[in-house]
């Protein structure tokens, strides 16, 4: 089988199979590598199977390196790993498994290689390449992975309802894959993930939240987002999801699908960002809508203060789904509590202090914030959609000249706390926060540049007010 391989990784291969030789284990490079390889994707981890011991072939193959590199090893699982230069390779012992119902942990048995491709979660994984002396290089394929390579079809070698409910992170995998290359998931293959959703209980959130993540970072997620929640998989991990989804209708007047207006945003944002944070942003910018969503007499549906109940949200969601809880919840938070302020600035009659106070706001994380409303605006009507991308790029322009000008985004009290405290001779307290708040609001309000001599003046004005005497 011709796979493109690097000279480094042809080499890497060739040493691999004549220590397997020496030790008179035979061994194969399967799974992912091979799919990848065989789609001409990039791939950094290579996993060998062999039929014995994959620690010790593991070591001896670290010893054919040099320098010798470590060797990493799960003596319960059976495998260990190599790091070599920007590959890691990864060695098992073939095996059967056989699962019990509690758990995605199987039970498990020296196998041949046939055992091994049969417990694969799909058949473009089950591939192997043979790394021994009597067929080096030919491909091992019991279930037409590489027809399905060129169908774009994700299946499962066995039955599908078996592998699903032997271990349910199968079913987040196969939506991975989908999403990731573009492929079909067969019908038997989803029915049996529809069937199987209740499964997912037995998974672990971290492991789930991986496979979210890398959805996320597809080209388009929305494709998975969306199997996701045709499966009934979404349903069961992310339910505040599933509540933007349809149109309720009430006198004849409709609102947008908020599910789908959602991941048509997260689909435009990932045009331009590959950034994970900026993408969950435009995943969750309108989570607030429906715990908001009224009717009103004469003005029909509104969703007045989404974006505050939307970010109240936002903390409990990323611990549900075990994501950080730093420093990357809060700039998800920041965003959607202001994704709605940029386009608020395209009204005709907005003045610079509306837009020194966004940029204060929004400090450093401007950019991002005027990505994701950029990306927010979705419409059937093309004229609509370009007038609003006009209006658009002229906030965009005035907050520049405005940032040029006063440098609000980055903003430092040009007057600290300390100096007020000197010129006052004020300990702590109230009134350094009164005269403090004083300055940045006259800057914000542009009654004074953002400068120290102007609000000096202005400290000593407002110290006056507040009956203080400078004391220096
Ligand atoms: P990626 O590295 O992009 O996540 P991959 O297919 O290489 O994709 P790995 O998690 O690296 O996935 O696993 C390597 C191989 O191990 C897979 O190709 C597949 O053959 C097998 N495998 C991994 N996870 C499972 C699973 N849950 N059930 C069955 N087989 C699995
Ligand atoms: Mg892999």
């Amino acid at each position: 089988m011709d796979i493109q391989c690097t000279d480094k990784e042809k080499s890497i291969l060739a040493t691999i199979a004549r220590v397997a030789h020496e030790l008179a284990v035979p061994c194969y490079l399967i799974g992912g590598f091979v799919r990848d390889k065989l789609i001409h994707r990039t791939t950094k981890d290579m996993d060998i199977v062999c039929m014995g011991d994959g620690i010790a072939l593991a070591h001896a193959v670290a010893n054919a390196f040099q320098p010798r590199p470590v060797v990493a090893f799960f003596k319960t699982f059976g495998t260990a790993q190599i790091k070599w230069e920007d590959l890691e390779i990864e060695f098992v012992g073939a095996r059967k498994e056989s699962y019990s119902h509690h758990s995605r942990k199987p039970e498990v048995a020296p196998g041949n290689i046939a055992d091994d491709q049969n417990r694969r979660d799909f058949t473009i994984n089950a591939l192997a390449i043979s790394l021994n002396q009597q067929d080096y290089g030919q491909l091992v394929d019991p279930f037409n992975g590489l027809q399905d390579l060129q169908d774009k079809i994700i299946r499962t070698p066995l039955e599908p309802a078996r592998t699903f409910s032997d271990d349910p992170l199968r079913m987040m995998r196969a939506i991975r894959f989908a999403a990731q290359l573009g492929y079909t998931i067969v019908p038997e293959t989803f029915d049996a993930i529809r069937n199987n959703v209740d499964r997912i209980g037995i998974v672990s959130q971290e492991r789930i939240t991986d496979e979210l993540n890398k959805i996320m970072l597809c080209n388009r997620p929305s494709v998975g987002w969306d199997l996701l929640f045709r499966s009934g998989l979404l349903q069961k991990i992310f339910p505040q999801m599933v509540d933007l989804y349809g149109a309720a209708y009430i006198d004849g007047i409709g609102h947008k699908d908020n599910f789908y207006h959602t991941l048509q945003v997260l689909d435009n944002i990932s045009v331009h960002t590959q950034d994970l944070w900026l993408r969950w942003a435009a995943l969750l910018h309108d989570i607030g809508k429906p715990p908001t969503k009224k009717f009103e007499e004469g003005h029909g549906w509104t969703f007045h203060g989404h974006e505050v109940v939307g970010a109240r949200m936002v903390p409990k969601i990323f611990a549900r789904l075990k994501l950080p809880l730093n420093d990357r919840m809060k700039f998800v938070q920041k965003l959607v509590l202001l994704h709605l302020r940029p386009i608020s600035l395209t009204k005709d009659n907005i003045t610079d202090s509306a837009l020194r106070r966004l940029l204060f706001d929004a400090g450093e994380d401007i950019d991002s914030l005027m990505m994701l409303c950029e990306a927010d605006i979705t419409s059937k009507n093309k004229v609509k959609v370009k007038r609003y991308l006009q209006n658009f790029e002229m906030v965009r322009e005035r907050l520049q000249s405005v940032e040029d000008a006063d440098r609000i985004r980055n903003w430092q009290p040009p007057i600290t706390g300390e100096m007020i405290m000197t010129t006052f001779g004020l300990t702590p307290g109230r009134q350094v926060g009164i005269i403090k708040d004083a300055i940045r609001e006259a800057i914000l309000d542009g009654i004074i540049p953002n400068e120290y001599a102007a609000a000096h003046r202005f400290m000593l004005e407002k110290g006056a007010e507040l009956n203080l005497r400078a004391v220096e």
